[in-house]
């Protein structure tokens, strides 16, 4: 992972990372998300290096304020610096589902969360993403409970599943709504050649290819309108039209 995570941006220097970070990310943003990166850094190692990098963050919240976000998805949670700074963007009765199966990552940002104040607006399910969609799509067959479509998902977890994903948001984000998956350049090596990829990491190499089928198929999804931006490791924003 070091040399990866070195790598990890698409920006023509590190430097000009770091310049961002430190005149425009850094000094706005919130103290108990500086807390979580830290107790991130301390109890998980390199694996801090999954969080979203503040810059990333804060494109994350002002689109959120910008749609007037109320109800949102968040698929892979980890210790919760993108679902804290979601649950800060959304007003006061807004909601956010966050699915991960991994719940004592969650714990370690927890305390940061009930401190900042945010914590009535989460509701963390602790288990796979697959399987909570699929019963959500069931629960929302009956037009009774008929349940409120989410406005934004944020997707970052297993990338070989965004594709399945991809195909249960499509019914569970509404029309109009926005789906963000993360990390759609998986640190440059979309951009090479399948032969050229680093082989000794077999997880690296299975994600990469995940994302660039996923790419290809997102490319041409009459459903959807897409934009590709160039924060972090990549996030692709579908409007969903369909
Ligand atoms: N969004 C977080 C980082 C998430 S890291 C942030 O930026 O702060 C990816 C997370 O996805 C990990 O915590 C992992 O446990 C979770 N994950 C991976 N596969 C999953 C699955 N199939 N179902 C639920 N969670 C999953
Ligand atoms: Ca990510």
């Amino acid at each position: 992972m070091g040399d990866r995570a070195r790598r990890k941006g698409i920006l023509q220097s590190e430097a000009l990372h770091q310049y961002i970070l430190e005149t425009s990310a850094y000094p706005r943003e919130h103290e108990m998300l500086k807390e979580i990166r830290e107790e991130t850094i301390k109890k998980h190692g390199i694996w801090s290096g999954m969080l979203v990098p503040a810059d990333e963050g804060q494109f994350l919240s002002m689109l959120l304020k910008i749609m007037n976000a109320k109800n949102t998805l968040e698929i892979g949670v980890f210790t919760g610096y993108s679902l804290l700074l979601t649950a800060l963007a959304l007003p006061n009765d807004g909601k956010i589902t966050a699915i991960d199966k991994n719940r004592e990552a969650y714990e370690t940002g927890l305390p940061f969360i009930q401190k900042a104040g945010v914590e009535h607006k989460i509701n963390f399910i602790n288990s796979n993403a697959l399987s909570v969609l699929d019963e959500m799509l069931n629960t929302n067959n009956d037009e009774v409970t008929g349940m409120q479509l989410f406005d934004f998902a944020f997707v970052d977890a297993d990338k070989p599943n965004y594709i399945n994903y991809h195909e249960r948001l499509m019914k569970l984000v509404k029309i109009g709504g926005i789906i963000a998956y993360d990390n759609t350049l998986w640190y440059g090596s979309v951009a090479v050649d399948e032969e050229d990829v680093d082989d000794s990491n077999e997880i690296f190499k299975k994600f990469r290819k995940a994302i660039v089928d996923l790419n290809t198929f997102l490319a041409s999804d009459p459903r959807i309108e897409l934009s590709q931006v160039s924060i972090g490791d990549g996030i692709t924003l579908c409007r969903r039209i369909r």
